[in-house]
């Protein structure tokens, strides 16, 4: 018992900060609605961004797989698990993502653990945002390569890390979007340093695909660098509506990943039926970018009307909206009582975002409708004055 005596301590030291993390049930299918711990509440916290999570087209095509295949693959893909439906959407990955081939992989956490240790060993260097995701960071520590942190989306700082820091192989790695502020790294500058010193180029897409680009083909079609970047990381978990993840770039890179990357040589792959849902979402989005102009038209309207409420929504450029509050307790608060109200928005502190930059991370979607915006505007509007935060 006295062995783990920490975990009662550490428990409490976080519940007096107001950090410990409230995990509520979700007991209906993902929608601009949901119902959570039994009550109907205006779904303001899920990063199902165009509404696919319940979408007739992606259910069909997942009912469709499960009859065919069955419900899991067997194996791991290298052994006898690599089924058609993984195979086709490899491929209409790639296409939407206008890349040689990509490999698809069990979820966007595991893409970043399988590529950066295939790309870099012991005697490497990486050069990483500060502010990337967890993922990135698990990957990069996986690799064994030494790892530079540059200030976030500074490329002078890039540049000064990389003139003082020799290696084997070097590679720069940041997130597309970044998931807590909703701000966009400068990926045309940070490829003219790469250029320039010759480094390996990782980008996740994990929040710009179905976003960001030509009918949300993602951050690098945004910045005209089609085909520059060597790999692109993704996930199928937000946009897409699903679950998974990849990596997308030439075919002989994809190819190393198929030889070397651990995931997918030790962990077995996803079901069918979660693979055909994935690519239905991709040939809705191949199909039309309506869905996509719908997202961008709702958070603009959304975070226009936050600011004119008087609340500070960061600098986030995309429909990632931030809602700064600043002390952890006040953000727990601020979220419990709009959940009273009928508005899910979780209250995000550290170690997810830097201590004192507590914040309710409001995510707007294709799927609310004006009114579900409006409802949700209220609700802040009367919970924030209540709280004095506005
Ligand atoms: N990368 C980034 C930038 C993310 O925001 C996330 C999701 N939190 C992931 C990777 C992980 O994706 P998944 O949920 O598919 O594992």
């Amino acid at each position: 018992m006295s062995r783990l005596g920490f975990i009662s301590r550490e428990t409490a030291l976080l519940a007096e900060q107001g950090l410990l993390i409230n995990i509520r049930t979700v007991s209906s299918a993902q929608g601009p609605w949901f119902d959570v711990d039994g009550k109907r509440v205006l779904n303001l916290c899920s990063n199902n961004y165009l509404g696919f999570a319940n979408d007739p087209r992606l259910k069909s095509a997942a009912r469709e797989a499960l009859e065919r295949y069955g419900v899991g693959p067997g194996a791991v893909r290298t052994i006898a698990g690599t089924m058609t439906p993984h195979v086709d959407l490899e491929r209409s990955l790639a296409e939407f993502k206008e890349t040689e081939d990509s490999i698809f992989l069990q979820s966007g956490f595991v893409a970043n653990q399988a590529v950066i240790p295939a790309l870099v060993g012991p005697d490497d260097v990486i050069f990483s945002d500060e502010l990337n995701h967890a993922s990135i960071i698990d990957g990069c520590r996986l690799s064994g390569a030494r790892t530079v942190r540059y200030a976030h989306n500074d490329v002078c700082s890039l540049e000064d890390a990389v003139k003082t820091t020799p290696g084997r192989r070097r590679l720069v790695v940041t997130d597309g979007v970044f998931s807590m502020d909703g701000d966009i790294a400068p990926l045309d500058d940070i490829m003219t340093v790469a250029d320039r010193y010759d480094l390996i180029t990782v980008v996740d897409d994990a929040h710009g695909e179905g976003v960001l680009g030509r009918g949300g083909r993602g951050i690098v079609n945004h910045f005209g660098l089609t085909g520059r970047f060597d790999v692109e990381i993704g996930t199928l978990s937000k946009a897409f509506g699903v679950v998974g993840g990849y990596a997308a770039g030439s075919r002989e890179t994809i190819n190393w990943f198929k030889q070397k990357a651990r995931p997918f040589l030790f962990s077995t792959g996803l079901s069918p039926a979660d693979v055909a849902a994935s690519m239905a979402a991709v040939r809705v989005l191949q199909e039309s970018d309506e869905l996509v102009k719908r997202l961008w038209d709702n958070a603009a309207y959304f975070k226009e009307n936050m600011r004119a409420l008087g609340y500070d929504t960061g600098m986030s450029r995309t429909p990632i909206t931030p809602v700064m509050i600043g002390d952890a307790s006040k953000s727990s608060e601020l979220s419990r009582r709009l959940f009273a109200e009928g508005v899910f928005a979780q209250s995000i502190g550290y170690p997810t975002v830097a201590r004192g930059k507590a914040r309710i991370r409001a995510m707007i979607s294709a799927a609310h409708s004006r009114e579900d915006l409006d409802y949700g505007l209220e609700r802040f509007a009367k919970a924030g004055r209540d709280l004095g935060v506005i």
